[in-house]
């Protein structure tokens, strides 16, 4: 009999496509049964949503705008809101489904989620992305909550983006919910350290990651790709401890110099100017040349599909640590394997991000405040924890770390899945 023709889903893109066929090839290596991860190929709802809203002068534009739910056995949905021309559906599910295996590895009571709007922020006054951001907050209301979903900030969104969600979300409630969105400035219930805490646990997974792969040098060379909320810190977090950060870059290009950068110098270049061009005491590079300098650490810290099948086997660099999310595409983590490259993937390095944002959603929950310090040492024992497990599953299975990570995550899901079962 012919079989009916399957349906293609509008979410499955490149992206999503990408993420699907790294469960896929887990769940082989793991031996799952097929119909355990039916549900989790697929993200469990999305909602696609166009936007209207008043520019300052006086027309109406209208946005593309998405908030994807992709497994929530685990607890609510976690997950960034995203600004760029590039959001799509399949982008978002894509991140949807890193988040379920983030929160599920770092043993947070969290779904996966994500959502985004296409837009340029650069081409909005702040009045028209306060409009586009409360109605977009309005439009998803229904999917969003405390016990729902709680977006936090991603790519070109902040604490003022959170706190326009908080706001919008309350006024429709009647009362304050801080617990709605993390990420939110400390005077109504940010987390003190969110704002540095991917960075800084991206750098903890770096040095874990330099003792791991066996690198002795007492001063580690460094090159960070992209120098945002998270690579800033990156650099600045390796730099002090006395790790020899050689390249960095951002949108506008890259800097290199083999003695190493002086990272305070070039931090106080970019604070003033707002980006690294014309900062003088270094050679100029372009991003592709950056990705290839010989150093120990590669940091890929800026935006998705940086390290592919086209350049991979041109890396020299013995570890890759992925602070951003996705940088690395399947085919390419293949080549890394092969070379013996250790790559520490998304789903470890940079969960400090949603880990620092699941300890305000819990302070908000409470309505009681934890220090500084408390939150950098909880933190950096759920880091210390998380990378111990991956590291000793890539030991003993002698597998990458990213196969022994997501093993942990898928695992976790899945026993959720198996004791909640199928309703009906
Ligand atoms: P950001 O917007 O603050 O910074 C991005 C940086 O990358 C900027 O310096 C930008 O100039 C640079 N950049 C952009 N496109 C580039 C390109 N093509 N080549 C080189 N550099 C480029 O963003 P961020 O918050 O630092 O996030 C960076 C990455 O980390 C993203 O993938 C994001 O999803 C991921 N991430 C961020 C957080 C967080 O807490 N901010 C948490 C988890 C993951």
């Amino acid at each position: 009999m012919k079989q009916p023709e399957r349906l293609h889903n509008e979410w499955e893109t490149t992206d999503f496509l990408m993420a699907q066929r790294r469960l896929e090839r887990v769940a082989a290596w793991m031996k799952l049964d097929p119909n355990t991860i039916e549900p989790l190929r697929h993200p469990k709802r999305s909602l696609s949503v166009v936007v209207p809203a008043r520019m300052d002068d006086g027309t109406v534009k209208t946005f593309m705008a998405y908030r994807v739910h992709h497994d929530l056995a685990l607890g609510p949905g976690k997950g960034g809101v995203r600004f760029h021309s590039g959001v799509s559906l399949g982008e978002v599910a894509a991140m949807a489904m890193l988040m379920t295996w983030k929160c599920a590895l770092m043993n947070l009571p969290f779904g996966g989620a994500h959502g985004g709007i296409r837009l340029d922020p650069a081409k909005l006054s702040s009045s028209e992305l306060e409009r586009i951001t409360r109605r977009y907050a309005s439009e998803i209301i229904d999917l969003i909550g405390p016990a729902e979903d709680i977006p936090g900030p991603d790519l070109n969104t902040n604490e003022q983006t959170m706190a326009w969600i908080m706001d919008t979300y309350s006024v429709n409630c009647g009362h304050t919910v801080p617990s709605v969105v993390t990420g939110k400035p400390q005077s109504i219930g940010g987390s003190l350290g969110l704002l540095q805490s991917t960075g800084f646990g991206v750098a903890y997974c770096a040095r874990r990651a330099a003792q791991f792969a066996n690198v002795t040098s007492g001063s580690p060379t460094v090159v960070v790709q992209g120098l945002g909320n998270v690579g800033s810190v990156v650099a600045r977090s390796l730099h002090e401890p006395g790790f020899t950060v050689i390249g960095v870059s951002d949108v506008t290009g890259g800097l290199y110099d083999s003695q190493g950068l002086d990272v305070p110098k070039l931090r106080a270049h970019v604070d003033s100017k707002g980006s690294i061009q014309g900062y003088k005491e270094a050679q100029v590079v372009s991003n592709d040349q950056l990705l290839e300098l010989e150093c120990d650490i590669l940091m890929p810290c800026a935006v998705a599909n940086q390290i592919r099948a086209d350049n991979a086997h041109k890396l020299k660099c013995r570890i890759v640590v992925e602070g951003a999310n996705a940088p690395t595409t399947p085919e390419a983590d293949a080549v890394l394997d092969e070379r013996g490259i250790v790559v520490v993937p998304d789903i470890l390095a940079n969960a400090s991000g949603v880990t620092d944002g699941y300890f305000e959603w819990v302070q908000g929950l409470m309505r009681l405040f934890w220090t500084e310090k408390e939150v950098y040492s909880r933190l950096t024992e759920l880091m210390s924890k998380a990378c111990d497990r991956v590291f000793e599953v890539s030991t003993k299975s002698k597998v990458s770390l990213r196969t022994a990570a997501m093993s942990l995550a898928l695992a976790r899901v899945v026993e959720a899945r198996r004791l909640r079962g199928l309703y009906p």
